[in-house]
């Protein structure tokens, strides 16, 4: 088996599949009100097609873990039977998603039941009021439900992501965290990037890792957690001694390219190599037009050796990405 190997030594293993670009919120970090240009059906992987390129990942390149994210997950229609399926390939493989949990009241079950080990929710403020704000849409209450479905259905440690915005949510470090440790939640903190699609992100107004810290520190006792990070973003601190933890993600100021292991593939069959690329890799013409699976996973390799040291985002040369978060898969 050769790996996912990159000539920087990075070796990647952790595989996110977005399932589709389509989403149900507007997140006003992440996409305008009036959504975007969703890709076209017939250039979206079929069920099959994404079952098949995670089949290879999984057995000829050495992913360990895959994450199914988009867009919303939760909207795309063959969401059980894909993890069934990918289960069926390895029973080995760790697999989770990364949702929005409208609707993960319903599927909660019937994904733990289909072999998915984890869920990851994302939730910006535990105020009904702000979350209307922040998503332009009066769903609250369907979040909560979902969250405490998917910890009922044993896809826990549930995470929380939360997203921090200047003069809009900044404030509510403390209460978001401890919502979260009332309920056993594990928060974790992201910088917000300039992965926009209305490229309106602006330095400057990023809440920055040390804020969130300051603010969390005003309220709890922080010190840092003894486990050693590896290749997860997260910075981890325990909150009052411990066993509790709290994470921060610090992409912007404190980025940790060099320790990456990851890999991203397009719902419509592109690899990319990291969150920022500003190129693709096309499985799904190479798919179709009869790869077989060891020529697709020799393509895997290749855009992978590329992989660039880091994001650049501080080099005056820095250009965001064409693909927006939700089209790439966060
Ligand atoms: N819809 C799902 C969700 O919200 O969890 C999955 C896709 S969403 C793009 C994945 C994660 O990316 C979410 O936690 C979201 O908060 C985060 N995200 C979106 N835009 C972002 C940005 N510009 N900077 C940092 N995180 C962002
Ligand atoms: Fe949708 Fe997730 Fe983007 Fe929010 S962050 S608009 S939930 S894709």
């Amino acid at each position: 088996m050769q790996p996912l190997l990159d000539q920087h030594g990075r070796i990647a293993t952790d595989l996110r599949v977005s399932l589709t670009d389509r989403c149900n919120l507007r997140c006003t970090y992440c996409m305008p009100p009036e959504g975007l240009d969703w890709l076209p059906s017939e250039d979206q992987l079929t069920d099959d097609e994404v079952v098949r390129l995670i089949g290879v990942a999984v057995r000829q390149l050495g992913v360990d873990e895959v994450r199914f994210t988009g867009g919303e997950p939760l909207v795309r229609r063959g969401l059980v039977d894909i993890v069934r399926r990918v289960r069926a390939l390895d029973p080995g493989v760790e697999m989770s998603i990364t949702t929005n949990a409208l609707g993960l009241a319903r599927t909660a079950h019937a994904l733990a039941e289909a072999g998915l080990s984890r869920a990851n929710v994302s939730l910006d403020t535990v105020r009904s009021e702000t979350f209307h704000q922040i998503t332009r849409r009066d769903r609250f209450t369907d979040v909560v439900e979902g969250l405490a479905a998917a910890e009922a259905a044993g896809l826990g440690p549930v995470k929380v992501n939360a997203v921090l915005l200047r003069g809009v949510n900044d404030d509510q470090a403390p209460e978001l965290l401890t919502w979260c440790l009332e309920r056993g939640y594990h928060l974790r903190f992201i910088e917000q990037m300039p992965l926009d699609a209305q490229h309106g992100w602006d330095r400057d107004a990023m809440v920055t890792a040390d804020e969130i810290l300051a603010s969390l520190s005003a309220a709890f006792r922080l010190s840092p957690a003894a486990e050693p990070r590896g290749s997860a973003p997260a910075e981890l601190f325990l909150v009052d001694g411990g066993p509790a933890t709290v994470g921060v993600i610090a992409s912007v100021t404190r980025p940790f390219c060099g320790d990456c292991d990851r890999v991203r593939l397009t719902a419509d069959g592109q690899v990319r190599n990291c969150l920022f690329a500003r190129s693709e890799s096309d499985l799904r013409v190479a798919m179709r037009a009869g790869a077989d699976d060891e020529e697709l996973a020799e393509r895997w390799r290749v855009a992978m050796w590329g992989k660039l040291p880091g994001h650049g985002i501080d080099d005056p040369s820095f250009l965001q990405p064409d693909r927006p978060m939700s089209a790439i898969g966060g």
